[in-house]
């Protein structure tokens, strides 16, 4: 298919990596190889000319391998504990490995409020500009030590969809244990059909979601439907493929058919804010925010 071609064209690319594609799933613990893989392709996308964000989970899964807890936390505030050993931990991987390619790596934590505040979203957006400018990577996950429910995203597929919206990205690629989009669970129905390509999000495809098989991440299908149709309303092409080979980004990139690709269709006055189930705007009515 030729539309796979444009992928090579694309300029501002958001990749978001699951726990999943960054732990090993006998023991929770941190994959250093794959960590490392991903790293050597997203420094080689930067010097290709590319504007490259990555939406990387694992602070929590990382924390409480760091503390020794043998389940996953359920209660908030040990999660948040969690999250704040974790983040820190992995930012330093990622700090490390991102200087042996010589590439500047940055942080930005966010909650829904970053986006409903429009002075923090101002700031978050003007902040990724310039940081992009810089040529810096910035590394974005929620900012798991303070959020609550009430302003939690709950699922980094969704916090990389609102990044490539807030950033205006060209391409939004996630990575997590599945292959893509298929007509049923393929882990339990072995009928289920692989869906190369993804014209427009409709109720069809939002009937055919199934949560995935993962343990360790938090977004099932449907939540990855969500984000398919949050980026490619505001403008990106989107890919869902598997993360177990970090390989895959260069040949996602060269327009290889892997994975499934979400083509995007901007709408017209696209607000993210109507995608956030989010309370309204504390400033104004925050309707004009339209982007690009
Ligand atoms: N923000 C969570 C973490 O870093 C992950 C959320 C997700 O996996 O979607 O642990």
């Amino acid at each position: 298919m030729t539309l796979r071609k444009i992928l090579k064209d694309k300029k501002r690319i958001v990749i978001k990596v699951g726990t999943s594609s960054l732990t090993h799933p006998e023991t929770g613990q941190i994959d250093f190889i794959k960590m490392e893989k991903l790293v050597r392709e997203l420094a080689d996308l930067n010097n290709r000319g590319k504007e490259v964000i990555l939406v990387s989970s694992g602070a929590i899964a990382v924390g409480r391998k760091a503390i020794g807890m043998k389940e996953r936390p359920s209660g908030l505030a040990v999660k948040q504990a969690c999250a704040s050993i974790g983040q820190a931990r992995l930012m330093m991987i990622y700090q490390k490995l991102f200087m042996e390619y010589n590439q500047t790596a940055s942080q930005i934590l966010m909650t829904k409020n970053t986006l409903v505040n429009e002075v923090n979203r101002e700031n978050a957006r003007n902040t990724f500009e310039t940081l992009l400018t810089m040529g810096a990577i910035p590394i974005v996950n929620e900012n798991d030590t303070v959020s609550t429910y009430e302003i939690q995203f709950g699922d980094n597929d969704t916090l990389s969809a609102v990044v490539s919206a807030l950033v205006q990205a060209d391409l939004l690629i996630l990575l997590s244990d599945i292959d893509g989009l298929f007509t049923d669970d393929p882990n339990r129905n072995p009928d289920a059909k692989f869906i190369e390509y993804v014209d427009r999000v409709d109720e069809r495809f939002e009937k055919m979601a199934k949560g995935s098989s993962s343990d360790v991440g938090t977004g099932g299908m449907s939540t990855k439907l969500g984000a398919a149709r949050l980026a490619t309303s505001a403008g990106a092409d989107m890919i869902i493929a598997n993360g177990s080979d970090m390989g895959i980004i260069h040949r996602i990139m060269d327009g290889e058919r892997i994975g499934t690709m979400f083509r995007a269709n901007r709408i017209e006055n696209f607000y993210l804010i109507d995608y956030l189930d989010a309370p309204a705007p504390e400033h104004g009515s925050g309707r004009k925010e339209v982007y690009g």
